[in-house]
C-alpha cells in the first residue's frame, strides 16, 4: 500500500512488534503517517520500525508495557513533546490465556484482563487529553468477534474484549464534544503466533479454521481511520468469508 491519505499524520500503534499490530503500523506509514510503534519487545519492535523506514516512510518506536501506567504515562508525554500531536491511536496490543472456566486461575484472568482492557484504558486516557487539547482525533480498539460470540476455554478473554466495546462507547460519548470519535474493529481468524499455537483443549482443528492475513486486517482498520472528516466509523466486523459465526449450518 502506497498512498498519501494520512501523510502528516501521527499514530500511536501499541503491539507493533509482531502479527496485527505490525501489519497495520507498516499500512499507515505506507498512507503517509508517522507512527509511533509500541509493544515490549526491543528487537521485533526496531523490526518493525525498519521495515517502515527501508519502505520509505516515517516511524519511531518507544517501549512500552500497557499494563503499567507509568509505562504509558511516559509513552504520550514523549509523543507529545515530540511532535505536540497525536492524530489516532490504536490500540492493538492483546494476548489469550486460554482456560476452563473452573480451572482459570486468577492470575490468568487478571492478566488478560490487564493486557487486554486495563491497558487500552490507560492509553485512551493519555491520548484522550492531547487530542482534547487539539480538538480530535480518532481511537480504534482492536477488539473480537469473541466479544459477542466466545469460544469455550475464554471466559478471560470473551471478557476483556466485550469490556473493550463498552471503553469504546464510552469513550465515543465523552469524545463527540471534543472531536474525538472512538471505534471498534472486531477481526474474526487471522494469521498470527496468538491464533496459530498450540490447539487449547476443546478447540481441537482451529488451527485449520479459515484465516485472513495481517495485511487484510490492517487494511480495514485504515479504512476506518480513514473515513471522511467529520464522520466516524463505529464498528466493523471483518472474518474470512467462509469462516462459521453467523449461525448453523
Ligand atoms: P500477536 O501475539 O501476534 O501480537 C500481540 C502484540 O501485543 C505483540 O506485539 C505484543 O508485543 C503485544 N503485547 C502483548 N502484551 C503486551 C503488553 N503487556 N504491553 C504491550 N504490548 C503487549 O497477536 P495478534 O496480532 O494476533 O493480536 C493483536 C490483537 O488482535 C489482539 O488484541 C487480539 O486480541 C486481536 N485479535 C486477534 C485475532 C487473531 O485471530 N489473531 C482475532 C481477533 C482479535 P510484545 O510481546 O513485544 O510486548
Amino acid at each position: 500500500m502506497s498512498d498519501d491519505s494520512m501523510t502528516g499524520q501521527v499514530i500511536v500503534v501499541t503491539g507493533a512488534s509482531s502479527g496485527i499490530g505490525r501489519a497495520i503500523a507498516i499500512d499507515l506509514a505506507g498512507r503517509g503517517a508517522h507512527v509511533v510503534a509500541t509493544a515490549r519487545s526491543t528487537d521485533r519492535l526496531a523490526a518493525t520500525v525498519v521495515s517502515i523506514t527501508d519502505a520509505g516512510g516515517s516511524a519511531q518506536a518507544i517501549l512500552c508495557d500497557v499494563t503499567s501506567a507509568a509505562d504509558v504515562h511516559r509513552l504520550f508525554t514523549e509523543v507529545d513533546r515530540t511532535h505536540g500531536r497525536i492524530d489516532a491511536l490504536v490500540n492493538n496490543a492483546g494476548i489469550v490465556a486460554p482456560a476452563a472456566i473452573d480451572e482459570m486461575t486468577t492470575e490468568d484472568w487478571r492478566t488478560v484482563i490487564d493486557v487486554n482492557l486495563t491497558g487500552p484504558f490507560l492509553c485512551t486516557r493519555g491520548a484522550f487529553a492531547i487530542m482534547k487539547r487539539n480538538g480530535g482525533g480518532r481511537i480504534l480498539n482492536i477488539g473480537s468477534i469473541s466479544a459477542s460470540v466466545p469460544r469455550p476455554n475464554s471466559a478471560n478473554y470473551a471478557a476483556s474484549k466485550a469490556g473493550l466495546v463498552g471503553l469504546t462507547r464510552a469513550t465515543a460519548i465523552e469524545g463527540r464534544p471534543h472531536g474525538i470519535a472512538a471505534g471498534c474493529l472486531h477481526p474474526g481468524n487471522v494469521a498470527t503466533e496468538m491464533r496459530l499455537g498450540e490447539e487449547p483443549e476443546g478447540a481441537e482443528g482451529w488451527n485449520a479454521e479459515p484465516m485472513m492475513t495481517t495485511e487484510q486486517v490492517a487494511r480495514a482498520a485504515a479504512l476506518m481511520l480513514n473515513v471522511e472528516q467529520g464522520t466516524t466509523a463505529y464498528e466493523l466486523t471483518i472474518l474470512p468469508i467462509e469462516q462459521d459465526f453467523l449461525g448453523r449450518g
